[in-house]
């Protein structure tokens, strides 16, 4: 038995999702393309019971690719019941979605949430009524607290039945729909498209110009059928008559219905208070503090970022020194197999996974901004910005998630209603520095730079990655993507104190997804690192090497010490010697002529060959560069031979490079699936990393006449 759960973006769908599955549920997306779908089973008495979470809606035109996907679903699927969630505090905005349900006939239960917050609103509303009027059960819930769920589950194994509203769309469009309907019905409908859907609700889409439905049609009964004349001469009528296209004046008639059913069953207990969201409001949404307020959010988000993840970095980095040392004492030493284990397992996954605190309280950051309603206002404090560089401000949702991810950042994009809109903010979400390239920046700054300067030098590499979104959206808007940027119109849903249920599965599943990539990506690379770095050996070094070493040790004029410090230096011989000779050496090697006016020598352009992987594994792979088998290697270590190695000036230029060079592998194959051509990912890699390297010129040959 399956069920869909419908809503409007911020009706809770997601809080009841999580309450009824729990942790049984699955996120995927959709076949064919990226929009998130979630699945999850329920038990309802005897009954188990399949949910399917759609995307948040408002609407069920096709002008996003989220309508589109519900309506699709919904009307393919057969679902015993469709839960219509709806925000009961701002019922008249959410009652148009529910309408639109109606009208497609389907079996509907209006679940209402937010009841919780009904009282404090001045609001009391009269289900029975509603239930008299629409002809379906109406179920008062909370879905923050859990009540009423319990009565939601036993309305859902209910036998269904199909809601039929009629709305008065007044006697010119019900007498177009009712001559089209018959037309429709001899023809045959495209069932192809939407098995369910009635052919009244066809004629209704027919007259507002629903392109998908329209195209269903062309296709169906080819572009000159007397369908589309009889349409054509049905819209002029209409418009001749309200002097506006029949899609407004449909929708006009269906706010008309809505208003009516709210007077009848709502009651206003309270008239013009300004509620908590109000007063919330006119501080973060004011026109001088608005502004400097979501910047110093900002900034604490990072703050907290870092500071709370020290202590278990620590912890993650110590367990991987006591894994490695316990590896060594159980494995042969010296032998192929425990490098492998040691240096090129443990230490390229352990690199890795030491940066899941960092990737954990971001995310926890993340999700409390947009659950609690304040990533709405920074969207819309951003719209008149992103606009001034052609980019429509829900952009910025997905350029912030950036910072988390650019693969999940860039599936968010889906969000944006126009394919230029898309593409411009698909190409530049790379610069928005991601989570992975967080572990360099980690790595770097405290091996160069005193302690009180390390957010700041974080935050300005945070700062030019976003200059630099700007300025490459400025430029793409002005260059390939020209044209009238699209108006705005986004909801401020009320502030609301999110569950932490919801933000733990949040965070978790985030998590999870990185985990796995270190589990999965990341070890396949380190291990093909490792191969690399390897193979072929170089037995000649071998020799001379162990010859030296003979030689010293049989050297009586030679005090203790002075043996153990030449050994030492002949051991760091070999492995750098080893390492050149190797495959992965003679890559670095080559591509060092290029990268050396930036600053580079062999060993971090080796690195970076890495970071074209992933971008995290520059930090796995130095680890190998520099651990030379050592098994303990965290990164404190590896940090001192960088100080040794490097001056500031470099350390800064790797991670302007990491910032902006080519994405990595998993961005590119995104890119190359979203936008559905192998032009926008190729692009964006060859312009990053030219970009990267003027840059990183730029900033290396200045500093280095400054300082
Ligand atoms: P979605 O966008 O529809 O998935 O909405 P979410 O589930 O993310 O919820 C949006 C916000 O409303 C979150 O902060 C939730 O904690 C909050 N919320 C959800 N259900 C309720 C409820 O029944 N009462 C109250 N007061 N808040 C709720
Ligand atoms: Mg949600």
């Amino acid at each position: 038995m399956k069920v869909a759960l419908a809503g409007n973006p911020n009706c809770g769908k997601t809080t009841l999702f999580n309450k009824l599955t729990g942790s049984n549920q699955k996120v995927g997306n959709y076949p064919g393309v990226t929009v998130e779908k979630k699945e999850g089973f329920m038990q309802c008495g005897t009954a188990r019971v399949q949910v399917a979470d759609l995307p948040g809606i408002y609407s069920l035109s096709c002008a996003s690719l989220e309508e589109r996907i519900a309506r699709q679903h919904i009307l393919n699927e057969d679902f015993r019941w469709v839960i219509n969630l709806l925000d009961s505090t701002n019922l008249e905005r959410n009652l148009y979605l529910t309408v639109q349900l109606l009208e497609m006939e389907l079996p509907v239960v209006l679940a209402l949430n937010m009841t919780d917050e009904l009282s404090a609103a001045g609001l009391t509303i009269n289900y029975r009524m509603m239930e008299e009027i629409l002809g379906l059960p109406v179920i008062p819930i909370s879905a923050k607290n859990g009540t009423g769920v319990a009565d939601l589950q036993a309305a859902i194994t209910q036998p269904s039945h199909k809601a039929k509203l009629t709305i008065e769309y007044g006697s010119h469009i019900s007498e177009a729909v009712e001559a089209l309907v018959p037309l429709l019905e001899s023809h045959g409908l495209p069932s192809d498209v939407f098995a369910h859907a009635p052919s009244r609700w066809y004629a209704l889409k027919l007259l507002e110009n629903d392109k998908e439905i329209r195209a269903a049609f062309e296709r169906h009964l080819g572009t000159d059928a007397t369908l589309f004349t009889k349409v054509a001469e049905a819209q002029a009528q209409i418009e001749s008559v309200y002097h506006d296209s029949p899609q407004v004046v449909i929708a006009e008639k269906r706010y008309g219905f809505i208003s009516g059913l709210y007077r009848q069953s709502v009651e206003k207990v309270v008239e013009n208070r300004v509620s908590a969201t109000e007063k919330i409001d006119n501080i973060f949404l004011n026109r001088l503090l608005g502004l400097p307020i979501f910047l110093g959010m900002m900034y604490l988000v990072f703050q907290f970022t870092f500071t709370l993840s020290e202590k278990p970095m620590e912890w993650i980095e110590i367990f991987f020194g006591w894994l490695g040392e316990a590896a060594g004492s159980v494995l042969p030493e010296d032998s192929l197999v425990s490098s492998l284990i040691i240096d090129g397992i443990i230490g390229g996954v352990g690199g890795v996974v030491v940066f899941l605190p960092n990737v954990i309280f971001l995310f926890l950051a993340l999700a409390i901004l947009e659950s609690t309603g304040y990533m709405a206002r920074a969207a819309f404090l951003m719209d008149r910005t992103m606009h001034l560089c052609g980019l429509h401000g829900k952009s910025f949702i997905p350029m912030i998630s950036g910072f988390g991810c650019s693969v999940p950042a860039i599936m968010a994009t889906r969000t944006l209603e126009r394919e230029r809109d898309r593409i411009v903010t698909m190409m530049v979400i790379p610069f928005m520095s991601c989570g992975a390239r967080l572990p360099i920046y980690v790595l770097i700054i405290p091996a160069f730079f005193p302690s009180h300067l390390h957010a700041n030098v974080l935050f300005s590499i945070y700062i030019i990655g976003i200059l630099l979104a700007v300025l490459g959206a400025w430029v793409l808007r002005r260059t390939l993507f020209r044209g009238e940027s699209s108006e705005f119109l986004m909801e401020l849903p009320p502030y609301r104190i999110p569950t932490l249920h919801s933000i733990v599965l949040y965070t978790t599943e985030r998590a999870w997804l990185y985990l796995r990539k270190a589990g999965t990506i990341i070890l396949a690379i380190s291990i093909i690192l490792w191969f690399l770095s390897v193979f072929p050996h170089d037995h000649a070094t071998d020799e001379y090497v162990e010859q030296e070493v003979a030689l010293i040790e049989s050297d009586v004029t030679l005090s203790e010490e002075v043996k153990e410090e030449s050994i030492a230096q002949l051991e760091q011989l070999r492995a750098e010697r080893l390492l050149e000779y190797s495959l992965l050496g003679k890559l670095g090697h080559g591509i060092a002529p290029i990268m050396a006016p930036l600053g580079f020598d062999w060993k971090l352009s080796t690195a970076f060959i890495g970071a074209f992987a992933a971008k995290e594994v520059f930090v796995a792979q130095l680890g190998i560069i520099f651990s030379l088998g050592e098994a303990d290697e965290a990164s404190t270590p590896l940090r001192d031979k960088l100080a040794e190695n490097y001056s500031p000036l470099i350390g800064y230029c790797i991670m302007l490079f990491a910032l902006i060079s080519s994405p990595c592998m998993a961005t590119f194959a995104v890119v190359k699936r979203e936008s559905n051509s192998w032009k926008w990912p190729i692009f964006q890699l060859v312009v990053m990393t030219v970009f990267a390297w003027i840059i990183t010129f730029i900033v290396y040959q200045v500093g280095s006449l400054i300082v």
